[in-house]
């Protein structure tokens, strides 16, 4: 048997995620690797840290990149604040609410759970009616952008309502950060954390995260230690701390972490704000394409998510063989339906880089001649 390097072809990513990575953050992966505590490093993690700050528009100091995929800043948050025999709200209306719940679980702590209809805004009513139930809850956890069903959530009044409770908010915004806005100080989140794949457009691997004055005082007055040493925010903040102090917990993925920061530069550069409206730009002219086609989306509007649009597949229509022969003839990638929606529904991703004209124009193009075989 002999083996060969491996050379995979060049895809456009529309799925919902990893998403098409920016040329410049391919080309960051190549630079040499440097120690990581080597000075040069320690002084790119301090601008990473900046740039992160920017992007979550926080002055959290506690705001840093957790070694892992956006899974892992999911489970960062609940193991460091959530401990065993608390009570959490959290907001279930597609798969990744379901996720935070089952971290819930495994934690041992009690979980309300508010479900909303797959396809819908996270309903403002039953949380408000869920608090009033139950005042004694300390967190309310909910996700902002749910990938899995393309609606948004109102994170700003949800935030608001548990700060009011005196509860502490955990937000997922995975897919929300870069492509709608995410205001971490402004609204009040304590805990966020989200994903280098989506909108920041940098290759999988990476789970940006902050944590609140309020999460890191309930962090410190925790009564057990965090179940998970790697996951411990305690122990990784020694090494993400000013200079001088940074000493060995794991050996930092160098190059991914350049990859971010180079992503985070060219998201910096771009403005958030502008990158906020190119998403809703390539969302209304991806639209009004998959309209003309004749496809509904699932997700009502006023809640749709600009970066990942969920659309039913038609009736007749074999969803395996569409996804395959855009794959094949086309390079080009979409998502297929998650959990409840799986085999029913589509999920076009326009994040990041992913978000331009050409990608667009390409896949409204291959799915007409797709449906119309
Ligand atoms: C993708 C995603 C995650 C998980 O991120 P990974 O990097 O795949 O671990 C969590 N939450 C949401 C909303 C996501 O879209």
């Amino acid at each position: 048997m002999s083996f060969h390097s491996f050379i995979p072809p060049r895809r456009t990513l529309m799925g919902p995620g990893p998403s098409d990575v920016y040329p410049n953050v391919l080309a960051a992966l190549s630079r040499p690797t440097l120690g990581h505590l080597d000075p040069l490093f320690i002084g790119m993690m301090d601008e990473l840290k900046a740039l992160l700050q920017y992007a979550f528009q926080t002055r959290n100091p506690m705001t840093l990149a957790i070694s892992a995929p956006g899974s892992a800043g999911m489970e960062a948050c609940f193991v460091n604040l959530v401990e065993p025999g608390e009570k959490v709200i959290v907001c279930r209306n597609g798969v990744f609410g379901g996720r935070m719940l089952e971290n819930i679980k495994r934690l041992g702590a009690e979980a309300v759970v508010v479900d909303t209809p797959w396809g819908r805004a996270v309903e403002l009513d039953k949380v408000k009616a869920a608090i009033s139930a139950h005042p004694d809850a300390k967190f309310l956890a909910f996700v902002h952008a749910e990938t899995s069903t393309g609606a948004l959530s109102d994170a700003k009044a949800l935030c608001a309502m548990a700060r009011e409770a005196g509860m502490l908010s955990i937000v997922d915004a995975v897919t929300s950060l870069g492509g709608v806005p995410v205001k971490v100080d402004e609204w009040g989140i304590d805990a966020i954390y989200s994903g280098s794949q989506k909108c920041l457009s940098c290759v999988p691997g990476l789970s940006p995260v902050s944590f609140s004055p309020a999460a890191v005082e309930k962090i410190k007055n925790r009564r057990s230690p965090v179940q998970s040493w790697f996951l411990d925010q305690s122990l990784v903040m020694g090494y993400w701390e000013g200079a001088g102090k940074r000493s060995y917990h794991h050996t930092a993925p160098v190059n991914a972490l350049y990859a971010l920061h180079e992503a985070l530069v060219q998201l910096h550069s771009e403005g958030l704000e502008q990158s906020w409206q190119r998403h809703r730009q390539m969302h209304e002219r991806l639209a009004e394409g998959l309209g003309a086609l004749g496809l509904d989306f699932i997700v009502p509007q006023g809640e749709r998510l600009p970066q990942l649009n969920t659309v039913t597949i038609p009736q007749g229509i074999d969803d395996a063989a569409v996804r395959a022969t855009l794959l094949n003839d086309y390079n080009l990638e979409i998502g297929a339906g998650l959990g409840d929606f799986a085999g029913k529904a589509w999920r076009i991703g326009l994040m990041g880089y992913g978000a331009r004209r050409e990608n667009v124009t390409l896949c409204l193009a291959a799915l007409a001649e797709v449906l119309n075989k």
